[in-house]
């Protein structure tokens, strides 16, 4: 048989442009782990935050929020947001770092300037004399992560289309006008190849003889630790530290913090280093009254960025019927329906005009991404 789509990849960037194609063609999704999302996707920080990035990307947010607040029927159980709020706060040596991101504040997501005293009141944790300027953003959610991905996978089968785990594409190659994708146990043939291969989509770039975008993964070190004693942390906010662009948020009960590393890494099962550890609970204890008993869990993803930050998704200027759909950076989750939908209309040549992107400003042909 040959498939319309084989979409490398089953993590969020795979699964919702799967969904997108599955009632619009025969779709494979080829996943290498056994379970889905268990690379950046099962790995974030699971935050819907919309003046995150750059000026392409927070457009992207923008326009993925009414799927987050109104998904189509029968997609979820639960809601997929959950407002959650958002802090930036910043110690004297940092304070002028504060106008920029207010100035950059997009419209319907506003963040205002609020007096140090109400950060306090908002995250009664922090350290007073290390506050010397704060924003807040109310726009802020927790995504549920886990419903999205699984509303997607679960629609892709609804849909007649096929997931497949457990078995790692390790052989691209373009035979009589289609894909033949080979794996351990057997080969896959599809028309068009959707490179959805997160830290991964360069090398399957390279087997399918494309050219690298230049994708650099990026290790970024998280950690759950005890909430303070006596707080609710339901009700608070996420806060993000300007000076080191470290950041803490609430996790069912607990708070998880990361120091927002950014170590290029090679893709791989990546995993976090002692140091790394070590350093961030010590941060914490010196920037907040929150003591670090233990670590309840740890870990560390990847977030895989191009030169400019901004997503790559469109065909290849050269290799035809290879599609990338990469370069999801921090903000993969988030982006996921809007990117899934200018996907899905530049791969079944529909307009594109009113889905809340600019699919130049995303092309692999735009200046500075190696393939153009
Ligand atoms: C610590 C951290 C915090 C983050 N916080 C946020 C956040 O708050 N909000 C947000 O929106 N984003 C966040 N992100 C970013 C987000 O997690 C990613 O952008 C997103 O998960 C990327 O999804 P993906 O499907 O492209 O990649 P992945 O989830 O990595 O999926 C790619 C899949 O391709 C598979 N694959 C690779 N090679 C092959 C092969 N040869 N054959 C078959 N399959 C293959 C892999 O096994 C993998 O499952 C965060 C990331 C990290 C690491």
């Amino acid at each position: 048989m040959i498939h319309d789509f084989l979409v490398i990849g089953g993590g969020i960037s795979g699964a919702s442009v799967a969904y997108e194609l599955a009632d619009d063609g025969t779709v494979l999704v080829l996943e290498a782990e056994t379970s889905l999302g268990y690379h950046s996707t099962g790995r974030s920080a699971a935050l819907f935050t919309p003046n995150f990035g750059g000026p392409v990307v927070r457009r992207i947010n923008i326009a993925s929020a009414p799927f987050f607040a109104a998904p189509p029927d029968g997609f979820c159980d639960a809601p997929l947001l959950t407002r959650r709020g958002s802090l930036t706060v910043a110690d004297a040596g940092s304070v002028d770092k504060l106008p920029p991101l207010l100035a950059m504040s997009e419209p319907g997501a506003v963040v205002v300037e609020i007096a140090p005293k109400e950060a306090l009141a908002l995250a009664p944790y922090l350290r007073a004399e290390r506050i010397a300027g704060a924003l807040y953003e109310a726009t802020v959610a927790d995504i549920d992560v886990a419903g999205l991905h699984q509303g997607y996978l679960k629609a892709i089968v609804r849909r007649g289309g096929t997931i497949v785990t457990g078995e790692a594409a390790i052989e691209v190659q373009r035979r009589d006008g289609a894909w033949e994708v080979t794996t351990k146990r057997q080969t896959y043939r599809a028309r068009i190849l959707v490179n959805a291969a997160g830290a991964w989509a360069d090398q399957i770039a390279t087997l399918a003889g494309a050219t690298s975008i230049g994708l650099v993964p990026m290790r970024r070190t998280a950690i759950i630790v005890d909430a303070p004693d006596g707080l609710d942390m339901a009700a608070s906010p996420a806060v993000d530290f300007v000076a080191t662009g470290a950041y803490i948020k609430p996790d069912a009960g607990k708070l998880m913090a990361s120091p927002g590393d950014a170590t290029p890494t090679a893709p791989q099962d990546v995993q976090p280093e002692e140091l790394d550890i070590a350093q961030l609970a010590h941060w914490i204890e010196t920037e907040t009254h929150i003591p670090v008993r233990r670590i309840a869990h740890s870990w560390a993803g990847l977030r895989s960025f191009v030169a400019d930050q901004a997503p790559v998704v469109g065909f290849d200027p050269h290799v035809p019927d290879f599609f990338w759909l990469a370069a999801q950076g921090g903000y993969g989750i988030m982006m996921a329906p809007v990117l899934a939908r200018a996907a899905a209309a530049l791969l079944l040549s529909r307009p594109t005009g009113d889905i809340g992107v600019d699919v130049d400003a995303i092309s692999p042909r735009r200046p500075g991404v190696s393939a153009g």
